[in-house]
């Protein structure tokens, strides 16, 4: 049996993890949980999974929240600390971190400090912090199973296979919601437009990132890390169908894939058993039935996040961090209706730019690139603002 510690519980992965634990009894079971501020809905798993322990990174909603936690006896920890003291309390087997952002870096380095098993749902700590998590998960021994689905796809075509014999690894995309759509009227799309996405449903965050291809670069900036690649050796294709999940190119010109319906479930199921596999609840691929599966190529002038982030790579330091914490930034100000679709590359850009960049090696230098950022990439939302 299994303990696993879900962070992020009440988000899009972090339900789906809840039910695929839920599925196989006796085989995994969740000890653990953590929100932001969802405080009702947490303390609802909490008592539906019958936890230990849990913890609200919002201390506002902590402090509301307590007596509820108090009255079921389970244990609450607060504030983005409480994280690290939730990880350090018990023995998991594994830590899924499902967070969203890089507030995921610092319980994503207190989990592999221990050694433990890390589900990895959360790219922007890899993005923020590659280096410094890649180092630490090496000096304990402890490994990290992606859950993105590209990234789960990868590692189930790479088991087994030696480093060397890669070439290139392959990312598909399905290409947003925008991929037909001129660049004129890109200067026009509206938060609604961008949040009905075609293909996977998740949070509103990685809705935007998936619209404007930032989720693709923040991708590349995950697959450089996690298998040992240059930036310049992970290529992106356009895949609307999101049947083909990512593939690798062999240095003897094999190309290994990974199929499936599009269902994050899989993806979860497998970094929670792996490297077994159980029956999941998604359906089974029918390629007949499914017709034609294209490919194109990503147009990178009209989705310039793609392109940004893959800069920030070659730059390395701080620079993935800065950009990053930029994209979060200016995320939130389109989705408040403050900068237009395309000001997020304008800010993004801008912000990289004017970086200061520090080497990056431990959290507090990220954490300084990232308040930097997060500064620059507010002043210049509100001088955007202040012109529209
Ligand atoms: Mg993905």
């Amino acid at each position: 049996m299994r303990s696993i510690a879900v962070l992020g519980s009440t988000g899009s992965i972090g339900t789906q993890a809840v039910e695929v634990a839920e599925r196989l009894p006796g085989r995994l079971r969740v000890t653990a949980l953590s929100a932001h501020q969802s405080g009702e809905m947490l303390a609802r798993q909490a008592r539906a999974l019958g936890v230990v322990r849990a913890c609200l990174t919002d201390l506002e909603a902590a402090r509301s929240f307590q007596g509820l936690f108090a009255d079921i006896g389970v244990e609450l920890h607060e504030g983005p600390h409480g994280l690290v003291e939730l990880i350090e309390a018990e023995p998991y087997d594994i830590v899924l971190n499902s967070m969203i952002g890089s507030a995921g870096l610092e319980p994503t380095c207190a989990a592999l400090e221990r050694g433990i098993t890390l589900a990895l749902a959360n790219k922007e700590s890899l993005v923020a912090g590659g280096r410094l998590v890649i180092s630490t998960a090496k000096a304990s021994g402890a490994r990290i199973i992606p859950v993105d689905s590209e990234h789960s796809a990868i590692y189930q075509c790479l088991a087994g296979e030696d480093p060397s014999s890669v070439r290139r690894i392959i990312l598909t995309a399905s290409g947003g919601p925008f991929r037909m759509t001129s660049a004129e009227d890109l200067e026009r799309v509206t938060v609604e437009d961008t949040l009905a996405h075609p293909t996977w449903s998740m949070g509103r965050k990685v809705t935007v990132d998936s619209a404007t291809l930032m989720n693709k670069g923040l991708e590349v900036l995950e697959a450089h890390h996690l298998f040992s690649v240059d930036i310049d050796s992970v290529g992106v294709i356009v895949h609307p169908q999101s049947i083909v999940h990512s593939m690798v190119e062999m240095v003897d010109g094999s190309v290994l894939a990974q199929l499936g319906e599009p269902d994050m479930r899989v993806p979860i199921q497998y970094a929670l058993t792996y490297p077994d596999r159980f029956s999941s609840p998604a359906s089974f691929l029918s390629l007949a039935e499914r017709g034609d599966l294209t490919f194109e190529e990503v147009d990178r002038v009209r989705f310039p996040c793609l392109g940004l982030a893959c800069e920030a790579g070659r730059m390395g330091a701080t620079y993935a961090s800065a950009l990053n914490a930029a994209n979060e930034e200016a995320v939130s100000a389109f989705l408040g209706r403050r900068i237009r679709f395309t000001g997020i590359p304008a800010v993004v850009g801008r912000v990289l730019e004017g970086h200061r960049p520090l080497p990056g090696d431990t959290l507090e230098e990220i954490k300084s690139a990232e308040e930097d950022a997060r500064r620059m990439a507010r002043e210049i939302i509100d001088r955007t603002e202040g012109r529209k």
